[in-house]
């Protein structure tokens, strides 16, 4: 697990000339190794479940674009889409058939989704429809979940999950203490607290991920996504869904279908731009038509509805469209689930698995994960040494603790097979040389 093994000599010389010129060397602190040790291994190609380095190593991967690649890397139909979609022109600034196609497929999953708006990423797509809960509610406060992550407008970063969680930063240089106080923390799985931020009535609105998958992976309890739509109701505060991790990920009909609560407003990302950079936002006609130019609400884009991502998006739906998907990937992902349950409990290591289709998070340390407080509480140090040890062994995952695995479509059972064959390997150079196998 020294840097020189997970550190080849092209991207060890890549990373060496970006570090001079892009802060840290990478476009997104995730994609950094500063949790786990080590420099980013940088990327030639990729292939359904493989990944290769720079050096031409093969690694199985779990990161997968960070899920936006829910079909596997370079999918043919995606692929095509957008090639053909880019022989006729990159971009236009003006609208094209490809846009109300995407926007009718994604209508047509969603039930109770009536309009929505393209942007460009996540970030932008909550950061929208904050604006909007804002508008449609005149107040001004907003509550998130601590250890959600909902992209980086300022509003969102307090007490963030994902990039934010890793580097013990949990808020951000740069954002000015009227926006941050406007943000209200409460933690996720805990009605109450909700419950008692929303009595002065000024909150627009809850934004939560309905399957937290920015602090690992924690999944809702019972009641509590519903709960809060109750809450919301009473206090008339909005709740916004922030699908863009979960939208399209856990079933075809998102949170609504997978937990039967239907938020007010739902953002997306990641999987609708089939690896494009792509979000939107939506919600009910009534709410979406007070953004502009229908309305007062001010959300632009010179690249909004770009051609070229609106077919790779396209694409990716449509595939999306055959509910094997889902049993596959779900399947693959309860294998992998149950197989590193089993890996650890065999090494006799402290750990807990959490699963929600085919998003799997290992927690190492720790034997609960409901919340930010607990899973604070894993051992990050264990993950580094285990993480280097399954990229020395030819499986990518992310380079934090806090973050989920992603599997993907292209995942066959062989990969998954041959993941806990490199896990167990990884298993026994984690444990203390004392600990044997059960
Ligand atoms: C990734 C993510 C975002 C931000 O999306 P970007 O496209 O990176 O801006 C927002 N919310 C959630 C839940 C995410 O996982």
């Amino acid at each position: 697990m020294t840097n020189a093994q997970s550190m080849p000599n092209r991207s060890k010389s890549l990373f060496e000339r970006a570090v001079q010129i892009i802060p840290g060397g990478v476009n997104s602190p995730v994609r950094a190794f500063k949790a786990v040790g080590g420099n980013p291994l940088f990327i030639d190609k990729a292939d359904g479940s493989k990944i290769y380095d720079a050096d031409g190593n093969e690694y199985i991967d779990y990161v997968c674009s960070w899920g936006a690649l829910i079909l596997g890397h370079n999918n043919a139909a995606i692929r095509d889409a957008a090639i053909t979609a880019a022989q006729r022109g990159m971009s236009f600034g003006a609208p094209t058939e490809a846009e109300v196609k995407l926007a009718e497929k994604i209508v047509s999953f969603i039930p109770g989704l009536e309009m929505v708006r393209m942007v460009n990423s996540g970030t932008e797509a909550v950061m929208s429809a904050l604006r909007l809960a804002r508008a449609r509610t005149g107040r001004r406060k907003v509550i998130k979940f601590e250890g959600c992550y909902h992209g980086h407008a300022d509003a969102m970063l307090v007490k963030a999950g994902s990039g934010a969680l890793t580097t013990g930063v949990p808020d951000s240089a740069g954002v000015s203490e009227n926006i941050a106080g406007d943000t209200l923390v409460a933690s996720y799985n805990d009605l109450a607290g909700v419950d008692e931020l929303l009595r002065k009535r000024d909150v627009a609105c809850v934004i939560v991920e309905p399957v937290a998958a920015n602090m690992g992976v924690v999944l809702p309890k019972e009641g509590f996504l519903s709960g809060l739509k109750n809450l919301c109701g009473a206090y008339g505060a909005l709740l916004v869904f922030d699908e863009v991790i979960t939208g399209f990920r856990l079933c075809k009909g998102g949170a609504y279908e997978y937990c039967g609560v239907a938020a007010d407003l739902v953002t997306y990302g990641k999987i609708i731009g089939g690896g494009m950079p792509v979000g939107a936002y939506g919600g009910k006609r009534e709410i979406m038509e007070l953004v502009a130019p229908d309305g007062p609400v001010y959300q632009a884009g010179t690249l909004s509805g770009n051609p070229v991502a609106m077919a790779a998006g396209l694409a990716a739906l449509t595939a999306l469209e055959n509910q094997e998907v889902y049993d596959r990937i779900d399947r693959m992902g309860e294998r992998l689930a149950a197989g590193l349950s089993e890996i650890t409990r065999r090494y006799k290591v402290k750990a807990r698995v959490n699963r929600a289709g085919s998003l799997v998070c290992l927690f190492f340390g720790i034997d609960s994960a409901d919340d930010c407080k607990s899973v604070k509480k894993a051992d990050t140090e264990r993950y580094a040494r285990y993480f280097h040890a399954m990229l020395s062994a030819g499986a990518c995952l992310a380079p934090s603790q806090f973050e989920a695995m992603f599997v993907s479509y292209a995942h066959t059972e062989n990969d998954i097979d041959e993941t806990l064959d490199r896990a167990e390997t990884a298993m026994r150079r984690v444990i203390p040389r004392a600990a044997a196998p059960l």
